[in-house]
């Protein structure tokens, strides 16, 4: 495999942008590689600067749902390009995508269209703690919320304690009122509740947990946070920015039918262009100005060009009866492939993460027992054999419409031969 302007290219680029990159893990050093300069990725391919072609399994870490370069997305971007790109105006595409996202998602009956994961949950938190009056959140280890100061705390240890920052440069103070539980653990919640109830706004969740790897939610864990947050008078906040449109159009909360008070979405919600969104029940948004005293607004929130990517992305998955259906085939059949060749899988929908432990993965605590410098192998055999996948053990492989079954198979071939290589 000759990689050599990619080299090049990340050369130059470390002296502009700090580790060359501008998202950290994409500079692949968890795999000990040089990050591969994308040149153009089209359907299920996506190729670098010195012409290799890859089988894309990040897809845009998820966004790309129906393979990149889609004709029909290109063509509506295209044509509202032609229009302007951008108005710092109201327009008619803003209503129809809120629209398409409404009907998909029942619980959102109000919402803002704005411009990344990480603003769509922290304005959802800030809207809880207006509505309930009350400071503190709990998340789950494990779970990632986007880079607000607020929620960049993981907290290695000690489940009831007050969390310190996952980052320097945020003061003490600004996570302070951020609370850890374990995910899938339902006593960790309970306790924190039993101490500072009366004083949480609201439990944030990934309701399919998908940046420590996939877990996904035992079944009791989902009904167990609706219960508890009613009980408190608390509120339940999913960020389905990953699961949203990619676990089936109403997202997780579709599937396991619980309805949350506020949802983030993102990733495929703007098909491809910076867009987010953030909604839920009508008396809580309501308080978002101009309306009320939650403040939150965007220069390019609503941006046209990106809220045509979503309404084509959202209509074509609408009108593709079964794609759904078709998706988790293709998701069993590599998740098969991994459990054949010996390897632990979990898998939810189109979103599967191989995790290089004997444990049963259910918590962060399972996940950190991961064997790091076995994924790194696992990695750097999938990309030279023309599969790209995440370069960190803790992030999903995405599988997308555009996978055909050339490609699965490819995969799954690829999968067996690094057993056989290997062990
Ligand atoms: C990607 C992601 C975010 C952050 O979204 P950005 O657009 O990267 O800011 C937040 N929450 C979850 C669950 C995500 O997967």
């Amino acid at each position: 495999m000759n990689t050599a302007k990619s080299e090049q290219l990340y050369k130059k680029a470390l002296n502009f942008m700090p580790g060359g990159v501008n998202s950290p893990v994409r500079a692949c050093r968890n795999v000990g590689t040089v990050p591969l300069f994308i040149d153009r990725a089209e359907g299920s391919k996506i190729y670098d600067a010195d012409g290799n072609e890859y089988i894309d399994y990040i897809c845009s870490w998820g966004a790309n749902i129906l393979g990149s370069a889609d004709r029909d997305v290109i063509s509506a971007v295209k044509s509202a390009c032609e229009r302007g790109l951008t108005f710092g105006a109201c327009h008619a595409g803003e209503t129809e995508l809120a629209q398409r996202i409404k009907r998909n998602f029942p619980s959102i009956e109000l919402l803002r269209l704005v411009n990344s994961g990480t603003e769509a949950v922290m304005s959802a938190v800030r809207a809880a703690r207006g509505f309930t009056h009350r400071d503190k959140i709990i998340k789950f280890e494990g779970c990632y919320h986007g880079h607000s100061d607020g929620l960049l705390v993981r907290a290695g240890s000690g489940l009831l304690t007050n969390s310190v920052p996952d980052s320097t440069g945020i003061p003490l103070g600004y996570t302070e009122n951020t609370l850890v539980a374990e995910y899938n653990n339902n006593d960790s919640v309970e306790k924190l509740f039993e101490k500072y109830g009366n004083e949480t706004a609201a439990v944030i969740v990934e309701p399919c947990a998908a940046n420590m790897g996939v877990v996904p939610p035992n079944p009791d864990f989902l009904p167990f946070l609706r219960e508890i947050t009613r009980r408190y008078n608390s509120l339940l906040i999913f960020d389905e920015v990953i699961t949203g449109f990619r676990i089936g159009l109403g997202g997780m909360q579709g599937k396991y039918k619980i309805t949350p008070d506020l949802t983030a979405l993102g990733k495929i919600a703007g098909g491809g262009m910076p867009l987010a969104v953030y909604g839920g029940k009508k008396d809580i948004m309501e308080l978002v100005a101009p309306l009320g005293s939650v403040y939150q607004a965007g220069t390019l929130s609503g941006n046209p060009a990106a809220v045509s990517a979503g309404n084509a992305t959202i209509k074509k998955l609408e009108e593709s009866p079964g794609i759904y259906s078709v998706l988790e085939e293709k998701s069993e059949k590599i998740e098969t492939a991994f459990k054949s060749a010996g390897l632990n899988v979990n898998r939810e929908g189109s979103l599967l993460t191989v995790f290089f432990t004997d444990r049963e993965v259910r918590t962060y605590s399972d996940v950190i027992t991961c064997d790091k410098a076995r994924y790194s192998e696992y990695y750097r055999f999938m990309l030279e054999n023309g599969i790209y996948i995440a370069p960190s053990q803790f992030e999903a492989m995405f599988v997308s419409a555009a996978h055909s079954d050339e490609d699965t198979e490819k995969t799954c071939d690829v999968i067996k031969n690094f057993m056989i290589k290997k062990f």
